[in-house]
């Protein structure tokens, strides 16, 4: 059953620029020489080494423990050679723990023992054993959110991929719709829910069709094409009507959401016993010869990835670790794939507005249009002044990074990256007392 999403006043228009990649047909990247595997893929404690340096491994091995309930499992992403463990600092500047491996090129595989009953216990067990964490992007570990703490009523899948340029979800839609469904059994066990919705933009007319005529017991909400759709209380509120209350939880309203690989990923631990050790990302924008959606296995280095897609093209000026609104940019290439990437888009001289920010003129813009119905304006203010116990009062910790304040902004200020800052200090501050 297909049918018409709600709504919501906030937000913007954005152009999506997804034709570049979006008739591109997943392909499987070859295995890496070398794969970089961080311990720190997910929200929580890092995983913990259990292999040590010359120890030899096989794909889907385990390398990295969880060391707590909301921490996840790493698993090799190749079969070949442990070179080092170490610490490196990433492209986002993030210093983490690495298991270096060096590819034998034997491909053996070892992958986790089959289910036996397919209980909603044993089923949970295995999406926490695999090291599956949400894959749209927030990292946090599965298992732990299908363990609510509140009944469920309703799974929502996450079919909107409102960021511009990437194409990975709706490819996988409109390739592997019959694993997606599959999946979603697995999880309804899980959760012990019947009622299922899946949510998709209106601008993946063909998908929306697709799922429609393939699975009439699941209820298709078309929404509309606005930013953030993806977030997941605009989500909740757009295919249900339930509002999400400011600092609640998706099972607060009897709610769990999942995005469209996070299902494959579930799919693929259950039926087919594999952990989690490849993921599928766009790469694109008009800095890359040849845009692509491509299968990688973690911890492939992204310079690798970018020449796989013919390079970077003259233009190409920005290189960012995600989509242009919530994905961060790269101080350099010494990056690699991770369980929550999905894409790596580049974008030209052009596409990229560097102009240097001016004062704030009081416009209100970035409030106008803020899906949190926040006054970023105040918060930046706050927390350029160090006055993060303000910044915190005025909503900082609800903020969803999702940018839509700094790109209406004609002062260009770098809003985000402020109330990033002011969110950081203020864990901080409560960690520390
Ligand atoms: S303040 Fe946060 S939620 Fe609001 S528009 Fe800016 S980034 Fe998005
Ligand atoms: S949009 Fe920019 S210039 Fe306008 S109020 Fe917000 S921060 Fe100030």
């Amino acid at each position: 059953m297909i049918v018409k999403g709600k709504n919501y006043r906030y937000g913007i228009h954005v152009p999506d620029n997804k034709s570049l990649s979006k008739d591109k047909e997943i392909e499987v990247f070859p295995s890496p020489k070398m794969v970089y595997v961080s311990l720190t893929q997910h929200i929580g404690a890092p995983a913990q080494a259990v292999v040590n340096v010359g120890d030899k491994v096989k794909k889907g091995m385990l390398i990295g423990k969880e060391t707590g309930f909301v921490s996840a499992n790493v698993y090799s992403p190749i079969s070949g050679e442990v070179k080092s463990i170490e610490r490196i600092t990433n492209g986002l500047q993030q210093n983490q723990e690495y298991v270096v491996i060096e590819n034998d090129n034997l491909n053996e595989e070892e992958f986790l023992s089959p289910l036996t009953t397919f209980s909603k216990e044993e089923i949970v067990a295995r999406i926490r054993e695999a090291g599956i964490v949400g894959l749209g992007g927030a990292g946090f570990p599965t298992a732990v959110k299908f363990s609510p703490k509140e009944p469920i009523d309703t799974l929502i899948i996450n079919g909107a991929e409102c960021e511009p340029y990437l194409t990975c979800d709706y490819r996988l839609m409109l390739e592997r719709a019959d694993d997606i469904y599959k999946g979603i059994k697995y999880i309804k066990i899980a959760l012990g829910v019947s009622n299922v919705i899946v949510g998709i933009e209106k601008n993946k007319p063909d998908v929306i069709e697709k799922f429609g005529k393939l699975f009439p017991d699941l209820k298709i909400v078309a929404l509309k094409k606005q930013y953030p759709m993806g977030s997941e209380k605009h989500l909740i509120y757009c295919t249900t009507g339930r509002k999400v209350p400011v600092g609640k939880l998706p099972m607060d309203v009897s709610v769990c959401v999942a995005n469209i690989k996070t299902v494959i990923a579930c799919l693929e631990a259950v039926e087919d016993n594999k952990p989690l050790t490849e993921i599928v990302l766009t790469v694109s924008g008009n800095g890359i010869v040849e845009p692509k959606n491509l299968l990688v296995p973690l911890g492939t280095s992204f310079s690798e990835i970018i020449e796989f897609c013919g390079g970077l093209t003259e233009k190409a000026e920005k290189i960012i670790a995600g989509g242009p609104m919530m994905g961060k940019t790269l101080i350099n290439l010494n990056h690699f794939a991770r369980k929550t990437d999905s894409g790596i888009t580049v974008l030209t001289k052009d596409e990229t507005d560097i102009a240097n920010p001016t004062n704030c003129i009081n416009c209100a813009k970035c409030a106008s249009n803020c899906p949190m119905r926040l006054m970023p304006m105040y918060i930046e203010a706050f927390a350029l002044a160090g006055d993060f116990e303000s910044a915190e009062k005025y909503g900082a910790m609800n903020c969803l990074e999702c940018g839509s304040c700094a790109y209406n902004c004609p002062a260009k200020r770098s809003l985000v990256q402020s109330i990033n800052y002011a969110k950081s200090k203020i864990r901080e501050l409560k960690t520390n007392g």
